[in-house]
């Protein structure tokens, strides 16, 4: 048993190298790369990909886990191996099957489909179109119902689906804790609506860049981020990937006439490389150094750009520092106005552009009608008269044509269904977890307000990071809160902030 073991945590190590390497060539391209490099890049990285795919889905593992005695009813393997031994053990197990259960066949079919679709998407978006991409679409929603029945689910093949970015969560919870955060979140749209507007034009003017990103690394030097294992470069789109253990790389844009862009995009994907960064010493190498999900990832870039980043805590430490950088920009702009301008609400009709109580409502629209297109109760061709009515009862508004309703987003014509729920997930978890850190650290706000923030990372290290892949994201929520996943302390958390802000 221990020799099966041995030889588990060899070739995780080989899968874990590769995985580098890739991660790396796509930071290259998104950072470094000269235009013209872009296909022997895809060349390359195709090739990286399918090694790792031959390696994760090598038939040795079935042996091994045989040995292991891990099996669909125990997928833990053998009583008499360590803990953590066992969770590596249900990983390998989790990895194996889902990745042998899809044909290659179909493998190909997605990456065939998808890489036209994208482009298709592209063209459709810049003509507001949504014609040109619905054939696509209709192709992409019935391929992924042939990988649920693929994958397996016994309720909904949604949650198949969703499986593959929340581990063991199913539509039907999901559905649960929406509704809760729908039936809070409308009402409170609805009274920010009919309240006095927050000012935010001093924030909308220009803030030049190199100070700007002067700015933002004071700051991720005051939040603990380890420049001897982490760095922050440039890219179109902002985003975290990790190289190696000691190695992660996060990007952001700077936008002179926007400074809050760069600024919270840096202390969000800050979040992401914290987690990345914290996992257990004991998984070096092997698949748990990795996020539990896509929802607990979420939940830690979240906790760190709104509750930490534009709470009042937090900018009574830094805005004598910030006004000082932007005197022009802030002359005659007090702690108070500039903390409510950063924290303005608004129902607006592009998802990444949301504020913090609008956001989640972006998400629910989505889930519901993937929900239905993956359930058949919704046809691709009446997605845009869907996507209207889900608007109006959501945020009070509806979009002036496909690009800026139906078309906005990538993550469809990249054949991802099941992924948006994650980013609404990652609010929920992340307050779930702030109540718990609040309770351990009681005087929280008066350590963010002297600039102390080494004792909040050093929990979230504990309590979160460092379990890496060790738990599925219920237990782990169940293992920190004592509760299972809840909307309330996120619904409550929004409520006291901005009934305060908007004077409710
Ligand atoms: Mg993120």
């Amino acid at each position: 048993m221990d020799k099966a073991l041995e030889r588990i945590k060899e070739l995780d190590r080989e899968i874990r190298t590769l995985n580098g390497i890739e991660a790396l060539l796509g930071w290259d391209h998104h950072v470094y790369m000269p235009e013209r490099g872009v296909h022997q890049r895809s060349e390359q990285t195709a090739y990286i990909a399918s090694l790792s795919h031959q390696k994760v889905t090598n038939p040795e593992f079935g042996d091994l886990l045989d040995k292991l005695g891990a099996s669909a009813e125990n997928p833990l393997g053998s009583k008499s191996l360590s803990d953590d031994d066992r969770r590596l053990v249900r990983a390998v197990y989790r990895d194996f099957h889902q990745q042998t259960r899809v044909p290659g066949s179909l493998v190909e079919e997605f990456a065939r489909v998808t890489s036209i679709a994208q482009s298709v998407w592209t063209e459709a978006r810049k003509k507001s179109d949504f014609s040109l991409f619905r054939p696509h679409l209709e192709k992409i929603v019935d391929l992924n119902l042939q990988l649920a029945d693929h994958l397996g689910y016994t309720a909904h093949p949604y949650d198949a689906l969703v499986d593959q970015y929340e581990p063991e969560i199913t539509t039907a919870q999901i559905a649960t804790v929406f509704r809760q955060l729908r039936e809070a979140l409308v009402p409170l749209v609805r009274d920010i609506k009919a309240a006095k507007q927050v000012d935010t034009s001093f924030l909308r003017q220009p803030y030049p860049v190199e100070l700007q990103e002067q700015f933002g690394r004071a700051v991720l030097d005051a939040i603990g981020f380890d420049s001897q294992r982490a760095r922050l470069d440039r890219s179109v789109h902002p985003f975290t990937t990790t190289i190696g253990v000691d190695d992660v790389r996060i990007t952001t844009r700077y936008l002179a006439d926007l400074v809050t862009s760069s600024l919270f995009g840096i202390v969000h994907e800050a979040g992401h490389a914290f987690y990345e960064l914290g996992f257990a010493e004991g998984f070096r190498g092997t698949r748990l150094a990795d996020a539990c999900s896509l929802g607990i990832h979420e939940s830690m870039s979240r906790f760190w750009e709104n509750v930490i980043g534009r709470g009042r805590a937090f900018w009574s430490h830094f805005y004598p520092q910030f006004k000082e950088t932007f005197p022009d920009q802030l002359s005659g702009v007090d702690i108070e106005a500039f903390y409510k301008a950063i924290n303005r609400v608004e129902p607006s009709l592009i998802r990444v552009e949301a504020d913090e109580v609008t956001y989640s409502l972006h998400i629910i629209l989505r889930f519901e009608l993937e929900r239905m297109l993956i359930g058949k109760e919704l046809k691709v061709k009446d997605l845009p008269h869907a996507w209207h009515e889900q608007s109006r009862d959501l945020l009070g508004i509806v979009p002036d044509g496909d690009a800026s309703g139906v078309l906005q987003d990538i993550h469809w014509s990249g054949g991802s269904i099941g992924y948006f729920p994650t980013y609404a997930l990652g609010n929920v978890y992340g307050l779930q977890f702030t109540a718990k850190l609040r309770e351990q650290i009681p005087d929280l706000d008066t350590k963010v307000r002297h600039g102390e923030f080494a004792p909040i990372k050093a929990w979230l290290d504990t309590n979160v990071h460092a379990h890496g892949r060790s738990r599925t994201p219920q237990e782990l929520c169940q293992q920190i809160t004592g509760n299972p996943m809840s909307a309330e302390p996120f619904v409550n958390y929004l409520k006291t902030k901005y009934r305060d802000i908007y004077d409710l």
